[in-house]
């Protein structure tokens, strides 16, 4: 099973932050070289006109202020405002560009993990529920950006800024600059102790913050439910708990990566400090002019947020890694479903299908099908009943390659599934599930689906077939006309209809139905009925049948109990055979149309 929203800490340790900042270079570093180059041509510009401001200072001091040359004030000035001008200049031009790759790159992941997505089983989602999963994403994409800005701004900016303010400061006075630089190796120390906790604290923050905004979305889309349950005050005291653990998380988390901050600023205000006394005393002593004394102070202060900043790489550099080491998690996921290798499309004549001895498990060990065998003829209708639980739907999703049978074989016209292209499968079968999901778009996006391809009279066409025809017309902006999250506009009819107008638009010669067990209004049930009746009109169907006016028109009617085929005919001789399933279900099913799935 893949679980990526586990709080465990199985996985930090994988792979070293070395090893995944060459992967996002090797990914991106090619893509973005010119950007990069001119990046790092403007914080090249940046640290040479910081390490010239303090730089003059020395004849700012001693050709101003000592020696007092008038001549030399106008020079100096424009000096200082030139370079000015050229490092703001050099900040908004690396500024922006970083920001522009940042963006693209955003994109670009958030590209990568959603086709990752769309290509992972069901399996996967079963796994992991889809609010948090979406949360994750959002929250650690951006450490792949945050990974390469942190990188480039702090090695070429700041680094080399410190690198030309040490020259300076070795320029103006070389024991000093050694004295001062002591603290190195203290910085070193300091800084490594913090980020060793930063991995797993940064991991569990994310996923509880996850989980939070994933029960919210979850909450949202229930609404109605909790609302009828009076269940608000419930999940907010479950929710509640959650909020809770993660702010305690964030806390910890903004205390652990705080900590580089006392550390940073004690030891460079001790280098300060000394670096002032010692001058001090050196120039009041030596009787020097204070230029040079001066010089240094200024580079020394101007290094002390680079080294600041440099100092504190190491631990935000750890945060983004966790953050871009969750993305690649994703992005490294194997398909447990491969094609296998050579396989061939599926073709389909008639489209029979047949489970040999299946059994299948959904990866917890409990068999949910024994050695299911049934032949479903071709361009005809097989009903298939039984108790809730029974295992009707698996059989919908084995046929979908859903998911894969531990043992057994399910045949499509004499071809094994297994061996045949997912794609080629699935462009052979039309689906109408339980659940009638619209996406987001109009009315006709919904319908077009089906078949990318199809012409708008084509998608009319079917929603004529499927009873729809006429209330999308009546809809604000007829077919155009958007439907929201889940389709909240259109009733739980009209939104059957629409799905089955989509399967009908696909026009394959295989369709499985996974009949809709929620009541509807007398009228809506006859018209989805009418329209499902259209749609198996010369195709293979399957169809998990709740409804009694579909198992009586079915040509085959197959009972599984508890994952086995029990009972195989039509509804006169099954209702004939005294004590068997399909007639006792049929005589409690009377007077109830969904009643078939009893336990
Ligand atoms: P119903 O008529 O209520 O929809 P069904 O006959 O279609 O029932 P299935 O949905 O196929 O039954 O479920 C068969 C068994 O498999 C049940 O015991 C169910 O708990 C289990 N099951 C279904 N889906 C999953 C899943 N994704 N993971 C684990 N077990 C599952």
């Amino acid at each position: 099973m893949t679980q990526l929203i586990s709080t465990s800490d199985k996985t930090v340790e994988d792979g070293g932050l070395m090893h995944v900042l060459r992967r996002i270079y090797d990914e991106n570093g090619r893509r973005y070289y010119k950007s990069y180059l001119f990046v790092v041509l403007c914080l090249l510009v940046i640290s040479a006109t910081t390490a010239f401001s303090a730089w003059i200072m020395r004849d700012v001091i001693d050709q101003i202020f000592y020696n007092q040359r008038k001549d030399l004030i106008a020079v100096i000035s424009l000096a200082i405002m030139g370079a000015f001008t050229l490092r703001a200049l050099a900040m908004y031009f690396q500024a922006t560009t970083m920001k522009r790759i940042g963006n693209d790159l955003v994109a670009s992941y958030q590209k990568r993990v959603f086709a990752k997505l769309m290509s992972s089983g069901v399996d996967f989602f079963n796994d992991n529920r889809s609010g948090r999963l979406a949360a994750l994403i959002s929250a650690n994409i951006d450490g792949i950006r945050d990974v390469l800005s942190l990188t480039i701004t702090s090695f070429a900016r700041d680094f080399v800024t410190l690198v030309g303010l040490v020259i300076v400061m070795f320029l103006q006075d070389a024991t000093l600059s050694l004295i001062t630089f002591i603290i190195g190796p203290l910085l070193i120390f300091g800084v490594a102790y913090v980020s060793r906790r930063i991995r797993s604290v940064t991991r569990e923050t994310v996923q509880l913050n996850a989980r939070v905004i994933g029960t919210m979305q979850e909450a949202m889309q229930g609404i109605t439910v909790i609302k009828a349950f009076t269940m608000e005050e419930q999940l907010s005291r479950k929710i509640q708990n959650t909020i809770e653990h993660a702010r305690e998380r964030n806390n910890k988390l903004a205390v652990v990566t705080e900590r580089v901050t006392p550390i940073t600023e004690i030891i460079a205000g001790f280098a300060v400090a000394g670096a002032i006394a010692y001058g001090g005393y050196r120039a009041i002593n030596d009787a020097q002019p204070p230029g040079a004394m001066f010089a240094f102070i200024t580079a020394l202060l101007f290094a002390y947020d680079p080294a600041k900043r440099l100092a504190r790489l190491k631990v935000n550099l750890e945060k983004a890694v966790v953050n871009a080491r969750m993305i690649y998690e994703i992005l490294d996921m194997e398909d447990k479903q491969r094609d296998a290798a050579g396989a061939a499309a599926l073709v389909v004549d008639g489209g029979e299908i047949e489970f040999e001895n299946v059994d299948f498990n959904y990866g917890d060990g409990t068999a949910v099908l024994h050695a299911l065998s049934f032949k479903a003829e071709s361009h005809k209708t097989t009903a298939l009943v039984g108790p809730s639980g029974a295992g009707k739907s698996t059989v919908i999703s084995l046929i979908q390659r859903f998911y894969d049978p531990s043992s057994g074989n399910i045949l499509i016209d004499g071809q094994n599934i297994d061996n045949v292209t997912k794609s080629s499968l699935r462009q052979q079968i039309a689906f109408v599930s339980q659940q009638a999901y619209l996406f987001e778009g109009s009315i006709m996006d919904n319908i077009r689906y089906g078949r990318p391809d199809a012409t708008d009279a084509e998608i009319i066409k079917a929603a004529e077939l499927a009873n729809a025809h006429e209330f999308i017309l009546q809809q604000s902006a007829g077919y155009d006309t958007p439907v929201g999250e889940n389709g909240v506009t259109l009733s739980g009819g009209q939104r059957q209809r629409v799905s089955i107008a989509r399967a009908i638009v696909r026009n394959a010669p295989i369709l499985l139905l996974d009949e809709a067990t929620s009541a509807l209004d007398n009228e809506s049930e006859r018209l989805v009925q009418d329209a499902l009746e259209k749609v198996m009109k010369g195709r293979t169907t399957i169809v998990v049948a709740h409804r009694l006016s579909t198992i009586v028109n079915a040509d085959k009617i197959i009972v599984i109990n508890d994952g086995q085929v029990v009972e195989t005919g039509t509804h006169a001789s099954l209702s004939k055979k005294k004590n068997g399933m399909y007639a006792r279900l049929n005589h409690l099913g009377k007077g109830g149309k969904a009643a078939l799935d009893i336990e």
